[in-house]
C-alpha cells in the first residue's frame, strides 16, 4: 500500500538497556513529549519525515537520553554523535556521524538527505555542512555522563570492562551499557512512513566507531511498501543482521508491525544467542499498526494512535528472551 488517507500514528523510543529508577521519570516524560511533538506535526498535515525529525530533536534536547545533549562519552572522554532519517515515500535517506557539538544531529541527517546527493557524511565534512546550514551548536557533555564515564573507566582499569570483548563485557557488567539512543517512526495522513534514529553510541567506544543508528537498513529504515523501523541496543548486532530492514522485510511479507519486531528480536536471540540481551525495536506498518519488542531489560518508549490522543509511555514492551 502506498497512498491514501490514513490516520496518523507515531511511536518513539528513548533506548533499550537498563533504566535506573533515578532516571526513569525523566525518560518517560521525555518520550511522551517527543511523541506529542511528532504527533502534532502529523495532526497539522505535516509529513512523517518532519514528525520523526521533530520527535527525535525533542529527545536530543532532553539531556535524559544518549543522543544530542547528554550523549555517552567515548574512551577518550569525547562525544561522537550520529543520526539518520529515512523517507518511506521516496526511499531518500540521510545520515551524519562523528559529530562533536551539533545540537540536533537528526537535523543534519535531514539536511544530508534533502540538500546533498549523498546518504552519509561524517566528521569534518559533516561539521562543515552544519555550518553552511547554520545549525545550532551545543556542548553535549553533561555531569551525569561524566559521572558514568568515571565509573566505567574505573571498571575498565580494574579489568571489569574490556574492549573490544563486548560479549564478555556485557555479560559481566550489563550496567555499563545504559543504552538510551532515541528513535521515532511515523505514518502520516498521506500514507507515508518515515523513521529517524539518533545516538551518542555506546559508552567507551573507540574513537571513530560508527554504530547502527546512522546506518540505513541497520538502525533506521522506512519504505511505503512495508513500514518503518528504528532500532536501539548494541549497534554491532543490528549491523550484522541489518535489523531495521529485516523488520521492514517481514512487514512487506504481510506481518503486522508487532509480529515483525517480535520475529526480528527472535532472530537476534537465535543468531546471536544469550550474551547480548540489549536490543529494542519499534515499528509502524503502512496500516498504522504499531510494534515494540526487546530482549533488553527495558525499552523506554511512547506512542500516540488515533484512538489514544494522549501519549502512552512505558519502560517495557514485549520482552523476548
Ligand atoms: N545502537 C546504539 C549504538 O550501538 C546504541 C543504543 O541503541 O543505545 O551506537
Amino acid at each position: 500500500m502506498t497512498e491514501g488517507k490514513r490516520k496518523p500514528v507515531i511511536v518513539v523510543h528513548g533506548g533499550a538497556g537498563r533504566w535506573h529508577p533515578e532516571r526513569s521519570q525523566a525518560g518517560l516524560e521525555g518520550v511522551k513529549r517527543a511523541a506529542k511533538t511528532g504527533f502534532d506535526v502529523l495532526a497539522h498535515d505535516g509529513s512523517a519525515v518532519d514528525a520523526v525529525v521533530e520527535a527525535v530533536a525533542v529527545m536530543e534536547d532532553e539531556g535524559a537520553f544518549n543522543a544530542g545533549y547528554g550523549s555517552s562519552l567515548n574512551i577518550e572522554k569525547k562525544v561522537e554523535m550520529e543520526a539518520s532519517v529515512m523517507d518511506g515515500k521516496t526511499l531518500e535517506a540521510g545520515a551524519a556521524g562523528l559529530l562533536r557539538d551539533i545540537k540536533n544531529p537528526v537535523r543534519l541527517a535531514k539536511i544530508v538527505m534533502e540538500k546533498t546527493d549523498h546518504v552519509f557524511v561524517v566528521g569534518e565534512g559533516a561539521e562543515k555542512l552544519a555550518e553552511i546550514f547554520n545549525l545550532e551548536r551545543r556542548k553535549p557533555v553533561t555531569e551525569l555522563r561524566l559521572k558514568y564515564y568515571e565509573q566505567q573507566k574505573e571498571a575498565l582499569i580494574n579489568g571489569r570492562f574490556e574492549l573490544p570483548k563486548l560479549a564478555e563485557l556485557v555479560k559481566v557488567h550489563p550496567e555499563l551499557f545504559e543504552l538510551e539512543t532515541v528513535g521515532a517512526v511515523a505514518l502520516d495522513k498521506g500514507g507515508n512512513v518515515a523513521a529517524a534514529t539518533s545516538t551518542g553510541g555506546f559508552p567507551l567506544k573507540l574513537p571513530g566507531r560508527i554504530g547502527d543508528s546512522p546506518l540505513i537498513g541497520c538502525g533506521t529504515y522506512a519504505d511505503n511498501q512495508s513500514g518503518a523501523c528504528s532500532a536501539t541496543g548494541i549497534g554491532e548486532i543490528a549491523i550484522r543482521l541489518v535489523l531495521a530492514k529485516t523488520v521492514c522485510n517481514y512487514m512487506e511479507n504481510g506481518k503486522t508491525a508487532q509480529e515483525a519486531v517480535e520475529l526480528a528480536i527472535r532472530l537476534v536471540n537465535r543468531r546471536m544467542p544469550a550474551v547480548y540481551n540489549s536490543m529494542g525495536l519499534i515499528a509502524v506498518d503502512t496500516y498504522g499498526r504499531i510494534g515494540a519488542a526487546h530482549n533488553s531489560q527495558n525499552l523506554c518508549w511512547a506512542y500516540i494512535t488515533p484512538e489514544k490522543r494522549e501519549p502512552v509511555a512505558a519502560l517495557t514492551a514485549k520482552i523476548l528472551r
